[in-house]
């Protein structure tokens, strides 16, 4: 093998990051069905992945999809603009501007390249944006590409940003920017109050519905239709990935907003378009969410089930939030990593999350749960969590 040595600053990093106990090393995770996946050879409950309605193994997703590959081959050979944009990506965004009620809908290679290069494109240094303290990296990537300025604020306290946005000069754009479902808390944006601020100081608002869509609201369209918002938020980002199991972020809004973005969105412009066959998939998990709520409200049995057995745990601390994402906050790294493989050994894929992730002092595990998950495994779970906090927190 010939890889050049890395530069010695390269190797200095790398001892910091092991130093402070935050390396990441990756594992090669082969998926399986209802929500499980095999690890090294042993088969675990994977409460760590964000297929929340279980659509991403649907033998009727899948079989759009296969249906497509022989016709149209893998990739889409060019940007959207260029020559990448095949009739099924029209049709995904006129399922998803249906699905979501709005006049069109402007796909992206990911959830994370829509945030980015929608918040680029929207502002820039003369703007200020108010960025929550918990938002996504991809948002907070998009404030800092943009050159605006930012402010911080936290959605528990919203007095601070009254007074950020009174403090607000110049002629600049005010833009409100925030995740409504915070990934690694679970818990849920303030949006009215934050449609109320954006109302009060002339501002804009966007909102992230990763984690939403396809979980809240009647219809499943995110947390703003559940809160009776739609109408309120600027811009809605939304991404494929998460419950609607494929691939790919969007924007729904009217005709001239997607109009605007086709043209001034770098990271739609200057990317590959998605696969067709990655287009038709999302097209059936459409019409299958759409069908099928129960998914959605055993989804949201399940995940109150769990997280009230959690809150009377007295050794460990689950904030206040609802929907799928459970944190179990344990503070301390290490202690996240024993326990999270404790409890891989005894059959549970839970994510183990440290700073830079989230702030310090925070680590935690992360419990997502999806549709397939029965209430057998969760009190499983519960037991082996048990086992482990008493191993653990009694030794230190
Ligand atoms: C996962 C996630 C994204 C990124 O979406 P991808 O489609 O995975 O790139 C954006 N925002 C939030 C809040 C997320 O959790």
């Amino acid at each position: 093998m010939s890889s050049p040595d890395v530069p010695e600053w390269i190797d200095d990093d790398l001892r910091e990051i092991r130093a402070a106990g935050l390396f990441r090393s990756r594992r090669t995770f082969h998926p399986l069905t209802e929500g499980r996946c095999l690890l090294e050879g042993h088969e675990l409950i994977n409460l760590s992945s964000n297929d929340y309605l279980n659509l991403s193994h649907d033998e009727r997703v899948i079989a759009a999809a296969t249906a497509v590959l022989p016709k149209m081959g893998v990739g889409s050979r060019a940007s959207a603009l260029v020559s990448g944009r095949t009739e099924w990506h029209a049709q995904l965004e006129e399922q998803l501007a249906q699905f979501e009620g709005t006049e069109e809908a402007i796909l992206f290679p990911s959830g994370y390249a829509a945030n980015l290069g929608v918040i680029a494109a929207f502002a820039n240094q003369e703007d200020t944006i108010f960025c929550d303290r918990l938002n996504h990296a991809s948002l907070i990537d998009g404030c800092r590409l943009s050159g605006a300025k930012l402010r911080v604020y936290r959605h528990d306290q919203l007095e601070k940003l009254k007074r950020e946005l009174e403090k607000a000069s110049g002629d600049g754009k005010k833009i409100i920017v925030t995740d409504s479902v915070f990934s690694m808390d679970g818990s849920l944006a303030p949006l009215v109050s934050l449609c109320d601020l954006a109302d009060e100081f002339n501002a804009s608002l966007m909102v992230d519905e990763a984690h939403a869509t396809g979980v809240w609201g009647v219809s499943g369209r995110g947390l703003a239709e559940e809160l009776g918002v739609e109408a309120r938020v600027t811009i809605r980002i939304g991404t494929l990935s998460k419950a609607i199991g494929t691939m790919g972020g969007f924007v729904a809004g009217s005709c001239a907003l997607i109009d605007w973005l086709w043209n001034r969105v770098r990271t739609q412009i200057y990317s590959t378009a998605l696969p067709p066959a990655i287009c038709a998939a999302a097209c059936k998990a459409l019409e299958v969410i759409q069908a099928e709520p129960d998914r959605r409200r055993l989804l949201h049995e399940q995940s109150t089930f769990l997280r009230t057995e959690l809150q009377e745990r007295p050794t460990v601390s689950v904030p206040p939030s609802s929907g799928p994402i459970i944190p179990i906050i344990l503070k301390d790294p290490d202690l996240t990593m024993n326990v999270a493989a404790d409890l891989e050994g005894a059959g549970f894929l839970v994510g183990a999350i440290r700073p830079p992730t989230v702030p310090k002092g925070t680590s935690r595990l992360r419990v997502s749960i999806t549709c397939a998950h029965q209430r057998d495994d969760l009190k499983r779970f519960l037991k082996a969590l048990d086992r482990s906090l008493a191993k653990n927190v009694e030794s230190r």
